[in-house]
């Protein structure tokens, strides 16, 4: 997006880019926004929808679910046939089959390290280190490693203990969630009292049919039936499972579903509450803000100081000069040669080693110069005075700063 990766974060040099922005120690507070906004938008989102970005957007949940379970069942088989495996004898077929995995797993591992270690320090860096001998990039080499151990290690063993034990978001459920929170729910009302199929109709008899299959399917192990837990990843895994049950047995569908507590038990619809219009409130306040904050973020940053430890310097009889540092930073994907002028004041800037400063795409720079009044002007001290910064004829900033000359008592010396 605009030259620039999508997203890039790259916390050893401090530089974040987001949706193709970039932020720089200068827009911390921006970037501290964002992420309270963030915050604030799961959770209201998880207040309405309940725990469905565990499900379906977090990559652990998606990795695990969509790559590595897949080849687990495509080398292993299913949950049963797995089950077997694991209390076989070792033969020359399980050895084969546990190296498989394992080595399918590293190497799916290794690549999410690589594409992990991109966000962090660019694509054009990793290209660098997969590209240029080892030995000029030792720590490249070991953080790939180290991340493929990570990746590795969570999703052949760790997994779903990620989310119950590790994820701070699942450990704030229970806060987060009320009893008009959608979350994935099993109706007790219509699949109690449970009991065995039969083909006998038995009207005293809910329509679970007690055949577990919603347990066996659920990647965290719990059973749905004993009511919202902290481990349900909203994956709806077990809500297939059942209405494949139901199906079979010709009953309705949807004993598990998508629904509130409240609607199960008292038939409720979903609620628009008075938290959740809280958190739309503060959310709406959030965005606001942050909208202002990055629609007046500036492209170039500049600061202008004088030079420490010097006052002013005499020009002749008739003009008077002070020395300025002046730093930018760059925030474009273009070179800039900054011209810097006076604005509403006769008199002239004499910038040290040539007319502009120019500053690289995407860097700091910093350079020095004069500025120099003609000795009538000064009528104070301290005389303020404002720079334009200029990109040709474009004026793309304005500083203030403090001129220091001679008091006039001493001008008629
Ligand atoms: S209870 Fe159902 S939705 Fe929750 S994690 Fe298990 S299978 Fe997924
Ligand atoms: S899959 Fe459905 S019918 Fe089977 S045990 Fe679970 S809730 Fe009951």
């Amino acid at each position: 997006m605009n030259g620039r990766p999508l997203f890039l974060f790259n916390i050893p040099n401090a530089r974040f880019i987001i949706f193709g922005k970039v932020f720089w120690p200068q827009d911390f507070f921006i970037f501290g926004l964002t992420m309270v906004t963030f915050i604030i938008f799961v959770i209201l989102f998880t207040a309405a929808f309940g725990r469905l970005f565990c499900g379906w957007i977090c990559p652990q949940t998606i990795l695990m679910e969509m790559l590595f379970r897949k080849v687990e069942y495509a080398i292993e088989g299913d949950a049963a046939q797995q089950r077997l495996l694991k209390n076989a004898p070792w033969s020359g077929s399980k050895i084969l089959k546990k190296t498989g995995k394992h080595l399918v797993f590293y190497l799916l591992a290794f690549i999410i390290a690589n594409t992990f270690l991109a966000y962090i320090i660019g694509v054009a860096e990793l290209w660098k280190i997969m590209t240029e001998p080892v030995t000029q990039h030792i720590a490249g080499l070991f953080s790939i490693l180290i991340f493929s151990g990570v990746f590795y290690a969570v999703y052949a063993f760790f997994r779903e203990q990620a989310c119950t034990v590790v994820c701070p978001y699942g450990r704030l459920q229970s806060v987060l969630l009320d009893r008009n929170s959608m979350i994935v729910a099993y109706d007790y009302k219509r699949g109690e009292p449970r009991a065995k199929f039969s083909k006998k109709a038995d009207s005293s008899l809910g329509d679970c049919i007690d055949c577990l299959q919603c347990v066996k399917v659920c990647p965290t192990g719990i059973d749905i039936r004993n009511g919202t837990q902290m481990e349900c990843v909203g994956c709806t895994a077990c809500i297939d499972a059942c209405n494949h049950m139901m199906e079979k047995t010709g009953r309705p569908l949807d004993l598990i579903r998508y629904a509130s507590e409240n609607g199960i038990s008292d038939h409720e619809p979903l609620r628009y509450t008075l938290r959740m219009k809280l958190y739309t409130g503060i959310l709406c306040i959030l965005v606001m803000i942050l909208s202002a904050l990055l629609m007046s973020r500036k492209d170039v940053d500049a600061t202008i100081m004088r030079t420490p430890g010097m006052l002013y310097q005499e020009r002749g009889k008739d003009s008077v000069s002070n020395l300025y540092t002046i730093k930018i930073a760059n925030k474009t994907i273009r070179q800039i040669p900054l011209r810097l002028r006076l604005e509403d004041i006769s008199g002239k800037i004499e910038v040290i080693g040539g007319h502009a400063i120019p500053v690289k795409r995407e860097e700091e720079g910093s350079g020095n110069f004069f500025v120099v009044l003609p000795r009538q002007l000064i009528r104070n001290r301290k005389t303020t005075i404002r720079v334009g910064l200029y990109e040709g004829d474009k004026k793309i900033d304005e500083i203030r700063t403090n001129f220091l000359g001679p008091i006039p008592d001493t001008d008629n010396d």
